[in-house]
């Protein structure tokens, strides 16, 4: 059984508790390692690390700061496979997927952070006939992440990169559900000769462990992705030291699919876009608002394309659709197929679990599940279920579309689906959610502001975004006259 450790000044320690978490591989439905369940004295130790290695860190050059980065991707890159291959056993995604998706955005988060941060302007001036002043843009100090399970290394370094290139050192915590690529991030790092107390990775569980980093005086910034309700008690617990927040939480993500839309690539795309990852993305679409006039169309061939999702071994190339991370999500999204039918939906397609022969017979597999005949306040379409759960409603006009896109307590995507790419902009413009994609999903420019709306999001991440939240500016004023 693998042991999952902490990653502290430099070296894989086992910490003082004495708590264990059992690890599973969710597409066998049998654990593989065990956790390591840091306590108090475990974070402080980390955190004492993080504060002496600042120094050092933050006066760097950038250019080698970048190098480090750069060097981390580096090494990613040539054990990839091997990255990809663990991502997959520890989430149940399909290894296509992590090759393709998880470990080359990983590496391109460092790459992409080493090379943006060489054109951010760390000083500028700005004098008049009284002043002169000299603004900085300086590094917090010791600074959190914490990232969620569905895309393990990926959200994990999206967070860790521009808090590095910035001069910060780190404390990250990822999901005590799928850690495991977290914890091989420590070997890269000894690899690349990353100075010790510089990248801390600290393991355990997010109510305690999570709950010690947050509550702790010496951190000035928490970068956090999860769920809504945990984002609520991360701002209330960080408020008595007054830290920065950058807030990334959950979706209700409406799809609003026009009659003019171009059709057959629509129906591709949102098959991917409502199931990748089993639907276990923050930003697939989960209401599909279809136009009237193409609504019976629409909804048989999509369910014949969803029906015809393959379903497998997350470990065999051909495999479209894994399984379901935990034991625990896959218990909560059956209890929502079963709410379903007492709410009175009409199942379509999927809604029930998926029994595989062979190494995978106890593993959690749920069909996808296109749903109808819900009225848009059902708790179906209002709570977020993060799994391979869709529900159809019709639309008959624009702004009935825009009604019931708008109409969640969420804000963090939508889609548009129109040929006539004005329309599509208009509408958007009227859509409350952070990012918006017409006639395209999971389209990333790593410079473009991310983050949600309402309770999805506060702050956003990504490029210049990212560099201002890690940062803080300071202004030293001369007087010229
Ligand atoms: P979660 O909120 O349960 O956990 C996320 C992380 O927070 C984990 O590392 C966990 O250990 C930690 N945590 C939990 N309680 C904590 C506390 N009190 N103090 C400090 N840390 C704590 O979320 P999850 O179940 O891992 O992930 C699923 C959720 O993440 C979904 O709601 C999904 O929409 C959201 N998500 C959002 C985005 C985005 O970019 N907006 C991306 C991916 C996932």
């Amino acid at each position: 059984m693998k042991l999952i450790q902490n990653y502290v000044n430099g070296e894989y320690v086992s910490g003082t508790s004495a708590h264990r978490i059992d690890l599973f591989d969710p597409a066998i439905g049998r654990p593989y390692g065990q956790l390591i369940d840091s306590s108090i004295k475990d974070v402080n130790d980390a955190i004492n690390s993080s504060k002496i290695a600042f120094p050092l860190w933050s006066s760097m050059k950038l250019n080698n700061r970048a190098k480090y980065l750069n060097a981390i991707a580096d090494e990613i890159e040539s054990r990839a496979n091997e990255f990809s291959e663990i991502e997959s056993m520890d989430t149940g995604k399909p290894i296509s997927l992590a090759n393709s998706l998880d470990i080359p955005r990983a590496i391109s988060n460092f790459r992409f952070f080493a090379e943006y941060a060489k054109k951010f302007e760390y000083i500028s001036n700005l004098n008049d006939e009284i002043s002169k002043n000299e603004i900085s843009r300086n590094p917090l100090g010791v600074v959190c992440c914490i990232s969620p399970w569905n895309l393990p290394l990926y959200l994990f370094t999206w967070k860790i990169a521009p808090a590095l290139i910035t001069g910060n050192t780190v404390i990250a915590k990822p999901s005590e559900i799928t850690p495991y690529t977290a914890y091989l991030l420590g070997e890269v790092c000894t690899k690349v000769g990353l100075p010790p107390g510089v990248l801390n990775i600290i393991q355990g569980r997010g109510s305690t462990t999570g709950d010690f980093i947050v509550k702790n005086e010496f951190i000035k910034a928490i970068s956090f992705t999860g769920g809504s309700e945990t984002g609520k008690t991360i701002y209330k617990n960080a408020s008595n030291t007054f830290k920065k927040l950058s807030l990334e939480m959950g979706g209700k993500n409406p799809a609003i699919i026009f009659q003019d839309c171009d059709y057959n690539d629509t129906l591709d795309s949102i098959t991917r876009s409502s199931f990748l990852n089993q639907g276990q993305i923050c930003l697939c679409s989960s209401r599909l608002l279809i136009e009237e006039s193409i609504y019976d169309r629409f909804k048989k061939d999509f369910c014949d394309r969803v029906s015809n999702l393959k379903i497998g071994d997350p470990m065999e190339l051909d495999t479209q659709f894994g399984a379901i991370s935990s034991e625990e999500h896959f218990t909560k999204i059956n209890n929502y197929i079963k709410l379903a039918k007492d709410e009175g939906a009409n199942i379509l397609t999927g809604g029930i679990v998926e029994r595989l022969n062979g190494r995978c017979a106890d593993g959690w597999f749920i069909r996808p599940t296109v749903l109808e005949g819900l009225s848009n306040s059902s708790r179906l379409n209002q709570e977020e279920i993060f799994g391979p759960v869709v529900t159809l409603q019709s639309f008959n006009s624009e702004s009935n579309a825009i009604k019931m896109a708008n109409d969640t307590v969420y804000g963090l995507s939508a889609t548009i689906w129109t040929k006539d790419n004005k329309k599509g902009k208009k509408i958007s413009r009227k859509i409350d959610a952070g990012v918006i994609w017409v006639n395209c999903w999971l389209v990333r420019n790593l410079n473009t502001p991310f983050g949600g709306m309402k309770q999805s999001g506060l702050g956003r991440e990504g490029g210049n975004d990212a560099i201002q939240f890690f940062t803080e500016q300071k202004n030293i004023c001369l007087s010229t006259r």
